[in-house]
């Protein structure tokens, strides 16, 4: 290999905000056969917004708006925002607890509220109307997060989060290079193969605990070598384990630090460009 051919595919590359941190990378990319990416943040704006509250409006924000001020999910952030526009009391909360991938916990006014998914329901018991209900906003793309006191759901909020303007053409341009496609996501499957027909995904890996999607990685890398696009703390094992890490760069610090790539502008389409540079670059020095 010849260092020049790096330093000037690199630099090139750098110029149009594409980080590529070392020669490794560049020898997997002529082999990548699926890229993965993570759903919040990478394929959606990742800023949540509430569209949809089921149930007494000013009860269920309240005890949401007091469980997710101490959260630092993008979901909390949505429902925080909600509840600031509608002026809403937030109750003081006490024994605060998150539960990865489910939710959060607390108490509120002596009795035990959470907010979260279906994972957080297994003792409570909810119609089949409002069954129907969350069934009905999953499909509309929409994360809808159980409202509970004690043993009752007093209501749900549904979230969306929208895939971003360039994501549908990133995809075209993956999948036109002969890639596949998989989404990979803590979120609901309903949920998630909404965004991903939006956006032309071809595969959805949901309901995905944080600490599991390294393996999902590994799993996937039977198939071949793989990409793995992401910007979430969460996502940072992944973007460890898959043959090339691409790591957006308004993500955190420790995606950002274990991304072999860094896509400087946040665009999704940069995930093409820099693949296609990627082989440029290393077929020059091979
Ligand atoms: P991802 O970022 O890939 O969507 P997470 O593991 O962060 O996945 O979250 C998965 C799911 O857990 C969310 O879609 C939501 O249902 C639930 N959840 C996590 N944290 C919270 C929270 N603070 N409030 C409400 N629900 C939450
Ligand atoms: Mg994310």
């Amino acid at each position: 290999a010849t260092p020049t051919a790096l330093m000037v595919g690199t630099g090139r590359s750098a110029k149009m905000g594409i980080l590529i941190k070392n020669g490794e990378v560049l020898e997997a990319v002529n082999e990548i056969k699926t890229v993965v990416l993570d759903k919040t943040g990478t394929v959606t704006v990742g800023k949540p917004e509430v569209t949809d509250i089921v149930g007494n409006e000013k009860a269920v924000l309240s005890v949401a708006s007091g469980l997710e001020q101490s959260s630092e999910h993008p979901l909390a952030s949505a429902i925080l925002t909600d509840a600031k526009e509608k002026e809403i009391v937030t109750p003081k909360v006490a024994d605060f607890k998150a539960i990865e991938g489910k939710g959060v916990s607390a108490q509120v006014n002596g009795k035990q509220a959470f907010v979260g998914n279906d994972k957080l329901l297994a003792d409570v018991k909810i119609s089949d109307a409002m069954k129907q209900q969350v069934t009905k906003l999953q499909k509309e793309a929409k994360t809808v997060v159980f409202v509970g006191l004690n043993d009752k759901v007093i209501g749900l909020i549904a979230i969306q989060d929208a895939p971003k303007a360039t994501s549908k053409e990133a995809i075209a341009a993956l999948k036109a290079r002969g890639l596949k496609t998989v989404m990979l996501t803590g979120d609901n499957q309903l949920v998630a193969e909404a965004i991903a027909k939006q956006v032309g995904i071809d595969e959805v890996v949901a309901d995905v605990l944080p600490s599991e999607k390294a393996d999902h990685v590994k799993a996937i890398q039977q198939d071949g070598k793989v990409a793995f696009v992401g910007d979430g703390i969460n996502d940072a094992p992944a973007l460890t384990v898959a043959d090339v890490g691409i790591a957006m760069g308004s993500g955190t610090d420790i995606a950002i630090e274990s991304g072999g790539i860094v896509l400087v502008k946040n665009d999704l389409r940069d995930v093409d460009k820099a693949l296609a540079l990627s082989k440029k670059t290393f077929n020059r020095i091979k």
